[in-house]
């Protein structure tokens, strides 16, 4: 039997007449032309030289096409690459230079931009347009429809992910068929997801959270989803009404709690929000909560491991923490400095372990064997302890730990204070160097717009509120923090640009 990923989506369909995209042209594409489609697409790929394992890289904008040509692309044995449709001509000329894909797929308007990167990394280019010079959509319509899908096993690779780039440059994650499989059949479980589940999706499909969380869990249930360009509010607003689980990024539900029109009767046919990529506020929780009558599901993943935890289905979703490891995942939280576990309830590095950690970093063995224990657990670079319900917390990121006068500050505890504050939008705490404290501890603050928001106004305010070395030795005020893509906000580029604040 083989553990294709494919494979296993195909045998897993019970109704090839159900719905398992739409779109807001109107078009549906049942299950049973997603699998006629991915065999003519895998044609498609074989026809130009694809070969198993050969890597195809892919930035296009979100489409049902896209979605096929990820399926076609398991099918035909080959690693699908997902590219951000943010990145510019200078970033791809990295991306498929590292990957050396057999193959990059991009939009028609981006071929001249990026035809010079593709050449030198030695990939035949094609578009994903109907009719266009070199389009694989027509070259796949062309092809048969039988395709004999390339066997593979669980350990073989079924995609390459870049990480998000939030502490620095990003790295290829290599994924194995098995860790996408294991991902979405345990999410199917832990959130008693059934083909009469429709999900909004609203994601990006180039990153973990719209592609092997949302797509892959929906596809593996028979579910249906209705593909949104991008989060759109009065979309969300209109479908709320039809749909049933809706899984977005923290500033999703920031955004739709600033509207009127939510309330607990136009969320009263949802069944489930789901929220992560980044930490979801116990502000949000509580308000979303109130409004809503529902409490949002924190989940907790990454590039390299797909899902680890989530906030229970049936049980206490509780605010502030990402819940409890999903079946098949071991966490533990170990020292730091000596990789040794820790005891319940302390402060440490998360480790992760299970059928969903993936198999290294591309090309990066020294990487790879320093963040890869030989154990199986995979040292995320994320900081957090377990309570005594199992519960895991995330503090921040390693990177993001302030040592302040030999003191550790964990930056988060810092920034829910400040966000408190009456005039603060929101806040980034970093550490700066300084001569004195090694690091001190620096507040960056984007202000509502209030005349009386003041740094002296933010001291008074946190005084009696945070113990002494944990208090920003400076505020700076800035009119927006740097965000990527997914919303999550770049320290490092604050901590460049901040790094000669206490110099004399
Ligand atoms: P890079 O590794 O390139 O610096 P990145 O870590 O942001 O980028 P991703 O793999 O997209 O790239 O993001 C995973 C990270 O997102 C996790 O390690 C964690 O820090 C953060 N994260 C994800 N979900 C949550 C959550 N619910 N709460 C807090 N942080 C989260
Ligand atoms: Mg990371």
């Amino acid at each position: 039997m083989t553990a294709n990923l494919f494979d296993i989506l195909a045998r897993s369909i019970t109704d090839a007449g159900a719905t398992a995209i739409e779109t807001l042209a109107g078009e549906q594409i049942s299950y049973g032309d997603l699998v006629a489609r991915t065999g003519r697409m895998a044609n498609a790929l074989v026809a130009l030289g694809v070969s198993p394992g050969d890597r195809v890289a892919v930035q296009v904008e979100k489409s049902v096409e896209a979605i096929i040509l990820y399926l076609a692309t398991a099918r035909a044995g080959a690693v699908f690459l997902p590219l951000n449709t943010g990145y510019t001509a200078a970033e791809i000329a990295y991306f498929i230079g590292d990957a050396e894909p057999a193959l990059f797929v991009c939009d028609p308007a981006r071929v001249a931009d990026l035809a010079q990167a593709a050449e030198q990394a030695g990939a035949r280019m094609a578009t994903l347009d109907a009719s266009g010079l070199g389009s694989l959509t027509d070259a796949a319509e062309a092809a048969a429809e039988d395709f004999a899908t390339v066997p593979r096993a669980a350990d073989d690779l079924a995609a390459l992910l870049y990480t998000s780039g939030t502490t620095g440059r990003s790295k290829g994650a290599m994924l194995t068929h098995g860790n996408l499989v294991s991902n979405a059949l345990s999410l199917r479980t832990a959130w008693s997801y059934t083909a009469r589940d429709v999900l909004i999706h609203a994601l990006p499909i180039f990153h973990t959270h719209g592609l092997f969380v949302a797509t892959n869990v929906t596809l593996f249930s028979g579910a249906s989803m209705i593909f949104l360009p991008k989060f759109d509010i009065d979309r969300i607003f209109e479908l709320m009404s039809r749909a049933t689980v809706l899984m977005g990024v923290p500033t999703f539900y920031v955004r739709l709690l600033e509207d009127d029109m939510l309330n607990v009767e136009t969320t009263a046919q949802m069944r489930l929000f789901v929220s992560g990529s980044a930490p979801l506020l116990a502000e949000t929780h509580r308000e979303w909560r109130a409004r809503t009558g529902h409490a949002i599901l924190e989940r907790y993943g990454m590039t390299e491991t797909n899902m680890n935890t989530s906030n229970p289905y049936d049980g206490a979703r509780v605010a502030g923490t990402v819940g409890l490891p999903l079946p098949g995942t071991e966490v533990i939280v170990t020292d730091p400095e000596t990789g040794v576990e820790l005891p319940q309830g302390e402060i440490g590095m998360i480790e992760v372990r299970g059928a969903n950690v993936f198999k290294g970093y591309w090309r990066m063995p020294e990487k790879t064997a320093a963040e890869l224990r030989a154990n199986g657990f995979f040292i995320t670079g994320d900081l957090g302890r377990i309570d005594d319900k199992g519960y895991v917390h995330i503090v921040g990121r390693g990177k993001d730990l302030i040592i302040t006068g030999g003191y550790n500050v964990y930056p988060k505890e810092i920034e829910a204070e400040i966000d408190e504050i009456p005039g603060v939008l929101e806040s980034a705490v970093i550490g700066i160097p300084h001569k004195d404290f090694g690091e001190a501890v620096t507040a960056v603050v984007v202000p509502t717009g209030s005349p009386t928001l003041t740094e002296a106004a933010i001291v008074a305010a946190l005084e009696g509120r945070l113990a002494r070395f944990k208090q920003p030795k400076r505020v700076v005020f800035v009119p927006e923090l740097p965000r990527n893509t997914m919303g999550k906000v770049q320290k490092n580029l604050l901590r460049d640009h901040h790094a000669g604040l206490y110099q004399a």
